[in-house]
C-alpha cells in the first residue's frame, strides 16, 4: 500500500545518512511520496547531494532568517504548486548551554536556541500555509527532555517545551483550515546534533537500556511514524506529540 501516492512533502533537515529528517524521507517516499528538500546553508547542500540521485528539488533554506524561508517556500510553489505536508526536523543550542547547570544559559544562547529550535517551526508553518493542500500535514520532532529533566540536554530541553506548545498552539489555528500539526517525541539516537549534548553517549544508552530489546530506536522507525502522522491515514490526530521511543519514556 502506498498512502502518500502523488504527494509532495518537503523535508527539512537532513544533514547526512544518521540524520532523522533522512529516516523520514525514506519513509515517506517508500509510501509514494517526492520528497523535496531543504538544506540550511552552501555547506550543508553537498553531503545532502551525495545521499540523492540528481533527479529531487533542493532548496536552501536557514530558519534563523523569515527571508530564506519565504523565498524557500515561494521556489517551492513555483516547482510544486501545492503541497502536502512538511517535516521540520531542525534544532540549534550553543554547546556550552548542552552542559553544566541551567543557571549558566546566557541571555543570548536562549535566545538562539529557541529561534532556530522553537520559533522555526512558528515561521515555516506560516510561509508553507498558503501553498499546502487540503488535508495536509506538519510533523516536528522533540525529544522526551521537554517535560523531564534530563542530564545535560538543558537548554534543548527549555527549547523543546516551547516546540511542543508551539504544536498545540498552531495546531488549533490550523486545523479549521485543513492542516494538521503533530509532534514526535523521538528516542535518543545518534546524530550530528545529538553530539552537541555532553556525555551524549549516556544518554544514547540510557534510550537503548530502557527498550524491551535493548535496541534504540531508529530513523526508520521515526520515518515511519512520520510518513503515517504527515498522511491523512492520521486524520483524527490534531496537535499531539507521540512518543517513538520504543518506551523509554515510560520507566
Ligand atoms: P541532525 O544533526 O542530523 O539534524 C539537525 C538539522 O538541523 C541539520 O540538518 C541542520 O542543518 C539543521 N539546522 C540547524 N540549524 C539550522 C538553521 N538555522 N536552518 C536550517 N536548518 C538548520 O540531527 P537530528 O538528531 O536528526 O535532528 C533532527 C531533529 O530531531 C531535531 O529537532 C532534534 O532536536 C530532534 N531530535 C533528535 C533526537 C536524537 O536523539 N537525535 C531525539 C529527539 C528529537
Amino acid at each position: 500500500m502506498s498512502f502518500l501516492a502523488g504527494k509532495k512533502i518537503v523535508v527539512m533537515g537532513v544533514a547526512n545518512k544518521r540524520s532523522i529528517a533522512w529516516g523520514c524521507a525514506q519513509a515517506l517516499r517508500n509510501q509514494g511520496a517526492e520528497v523535496i528538500y531543504t538544506y540550511q546553508s552552501e555547506r550543508m547542500k553537498k553531503p545532502l547531494e551525495r545521499l540523492l540521485t540528481g533527479e529531487e528539488f533542493l532548496v536552501e533554506c536557514d530558519v534563523a532568517s523569515d527571508e530564506s524561508i519565504e523565498r524557500a517556500f515561494e521556489e517551492i510553489k513555483e516547482y510544486a504548486g501545492e503541497i502536502h505536508g512538511v517535516v521540520h526536523a531542525v534544532a540549534y543550542a550553543n554547546k556550552e548551554d548542552l552542559q553544566g547547570e541551567v543557571t549558566e544559559i546566557s541571555r543570548e544562547g536562549y535566545a538562539l536556541a529557541q529561534d532556530i529550535s522553537a520559533y522555526s517551526l512558528i515561521a515555516v508553518t506560516r510561509f508553507a500555509q498558503p501553498i499546502l493542500a487540503d488535508n495536509s500535514g506538519i510533523v516536528t520532532l522533540t525529544y522526551l527532555g521537554a517535560e523531564r529533566a534530563v542530564p545535560n540536554y538543558n537548554m534543548m530541553g527549555i527549547a523543546k517545551a516551547a516546540l511542543e506548545s508551539a504544536v498545540r498552539y498552531l495546531a488549533a489555528d490550523l486545523s479549521p483550515k485543513k492542516i494538521r500539526v503533530n509532534g514526535i517525541s523521538a528516542g535518543a539516537i545518534k546524530t550530528l546534533a545529538v553530539t552537541g549534548v555532553k556525555d551524549y553517549q549516556k544518554l544514547i544508552q540510557l534510550s537503548e537500556d530502557r527498550t524491551p530489546d535493548h535496541i534504540g530506536v531508529t530513523i526508520e522507525e521515526v520515518g515511519n511514524a512520520c510518513a503515517f502522522l504527515i498522511s491523512p491515514l492520521s486524520s483524527g490526530i490534531i496537535g499531539e506529540v507521540i512518543f517513538v521511543d520504543k518506551g523509554v519514556h515510560l520507566s
